[in-house]
């Protein structure tokens, strides 16, 4: 049997679009794939190279017994990470030698600061081993700045933050551009460095560099030495590079605009997890501000990287806007409506606004649809849809009752079954008593009627009455209304239940 390929695969720096062709398939392709971890087990590597993992390959966690410095390893932090590795590099030739390949994992490029070359040291010598270069974190991170790194004749140097204060100002006199890596424990040093050398106010902070929402951009002089995470490093431009303007500020606390933003006008569904879709979810969980009327916004879930803007409910071209503006500064911004935000809801009103205003040409807008609450009550009742109908809001705030009972009268008198939205609220009391007695006039009184309340939720209530027993005063804003057409008929499931239906044949 042949022995197994070692693979050192680079993913660039996070986004997994910067992951190369080349790495993704042999990701996909990989008999073992193996990456660093700490104890918790959370992988950076694993997260970013996830879209192409199969699902069914053997996965190697070479869990770092330490990450401080502090261990009881009578050979002290050397000894435990010397032991560690010779038992890391142990397990991947167990595979190898065995005649699987394996994959393992480095964020960015394997061969630049990158614990892929403890395993490379100890099995390339044995084993085939191929590298797939990745994007690093200093492309990245020019790239997410937009500002030229080096021309002409600038010189590049890389440093790594953990030089010290004098030997980094050293370095730093005697360069063009410069990329310092590791600086979270020492920023403080490289910060004064910098000073020592007069070239702080042309170095510029990147954390994440990925383009990514949590992409941090800021000019080196204004960080927080304590707020320093790992993924973070410092790019000074060459001198001919540096005669170009950073294109961008830093926008408000540090987040920068990445590019413009966006709006999806997202439906909720009628309420409860289940009947959200995954196309919904995933824009909630990818927003970086939730828009809405306050109810609504209060039914996604806290995250805590996320702004709330919860509104009044009668304040919709403004909200429209608000999201609009936000999405102007960069921000990716969910409107939020129960059921379909085409039905009597956001997604009008946002296209509205989008269009009134130019500012706002640019700015992409999705509508996400969602179980409209029309579909859900029906469902629960039987099938009162089953055939042509009319949906009708009763609210004549933004129509005159005049065009409403029009309306209403025209669907009674085509005989299609009837879903009433917006039956009723604390100040609209008279509706809908004027709509069943202009229904009555058309209709039977013993049509079918379904009453839904708050569906989707734990206060869910279904009811099925006749349009001559329809209470009126028993229904609010959190009730759909439907009204079964002249063929629509009531029967009993076996528990007794009343299913209401309305056939698709039609008689004549
Ligand atoms: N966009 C929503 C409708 C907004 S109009 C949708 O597609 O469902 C608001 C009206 O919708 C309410 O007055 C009520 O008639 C109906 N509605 C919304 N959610 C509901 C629910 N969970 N149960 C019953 N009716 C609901």
């Amino acid at each position: 049997m042949n022995d197994g390929t070692l693979y050192g695969v680079g993913l660039g720096p996070g986004d997994p679009e910067l992951v190369t062709v080349k790495a993704a398939r042999l990701i996909g392709a990989a008999d073992v794939v193996a990456y660093h971890c700490a104890r918790h087990g959370r992988s950076v590597a694993r997260s970013i190279a996830e879209p192409y993992l199969r699902g069914d390959q053997v996965e190697e966690q070479l869990v770092y017994p330490v990450t401080t410095e502090v261990t009881d390893h009578p050979g002290g932090y050397e000894g435990a990470m010397e032991e560690f590795y010779e038992a890391a590099a142990a397990r991947l030739i167990a595979h190898l030698s065995a005649g699987r390949d394996v994959v393992l994992l480095a964020e960015g490029d394997p061969l630049f600061y990158s614990s892929y070359m403890h395993m490379h040291k100890r099995i390339s010598g044995r084993f085939a081993t191929v590298i797939v270069p990745g994007v690093t974190s200093v492309s990245a991170a020019s790239a997410a700045l937009a500002m030229p790194l080096v021309e002409g004749d600038d010189v590049l140097t890389v440093l790594p933050g953990t030089l010290g204060r004098e030997q980094l100002a050293d370095r730093l006199r005697g360069t063009g551009a410069a990329a310092i890596m590791k600086i979270s424990r020492g920023y403080a040093d490289v910060r004064a460095a910098l000073k020592d050398c007069g070239r702080l106010d042309q170095a510029y902070y990147v954390e994440r560099a990925s383009g990514g929402r949590r992409q941090v951009i800021e000019r080196a002089g204004d960080v927080d030495p304590a707020a320093v995470p790992y993924m973070s490093l410092v790019i000074i431009a060459g001198a001919e590079a540096a005669g170009h303007p950073v294109p961008a500020s830093p926008g408000p606390d540090g987040e920068r605009d990445t590019g413009p933003g966006r709006v999806d006008v997202v439906g909720l569904g009628p309420g409860g997890r289940d009947w959200l879709t995954p196309q919904a979810a995933a824009a909630l969980a990818a927003a970086d501000d939730l828009v809405g009327y306050a109810p609504y916004v209060d039914r996604v879930p806290p995250n805590p990287r996320q702004r709330r803007h919860g509104s009044d409910n009668r304040v919709e071209a403004q909200r429209a806007e608000f999201a609009l503006d936000l999405a102007l500064r960069g921000r990716r911004v969910a409107v939020v409506s129960s059921g379909d935000p085409g039905v009597f809801a956001m997604a009008s009103v946002v296209l509205e606004a989008a269009a009134a205003d130019s500012r706002f040409a640019g700015i992409p807008v999705a509508v996400v649809p969602g179980i409209t609450a029309a579909q859900a009550v029906a469902a629960l009742a039987g099938a009162p849809l089953g055939h042509d109908y009319v949906t009708l809001s009763l609210s004549d705030r933004l129509k005159p009752w005049a065009v409403i009972a029009r309306r209403l009268a025209a669907a009674a008198a085509g005989d299609f079954a009837i879903a009433i939205y917006n039956p009723a609220s604390r100040s609209r009391r008279q509706q809908l008593a004027d709509a069943r007695a202009l229904l009555l006039t058309h209709r039977d009184a013993a049509t079918p009627v379904v009453v839904g309340r708050a569906v989707g939720t734990d206060d869910q209530q279904v009811t099925v009455t006749t349009l001559r027993e329809l209470d009126p005063a028993q229904v609010d804003m959190s009730c759909l209304v439907i009204v079964g057409s002249s063929q629509s008929r009531v029967v009993r499931d076996s528990s007794g239940a009343a299913r209401v239906i309305t056939p698709r044949r039609y008689p004549g």
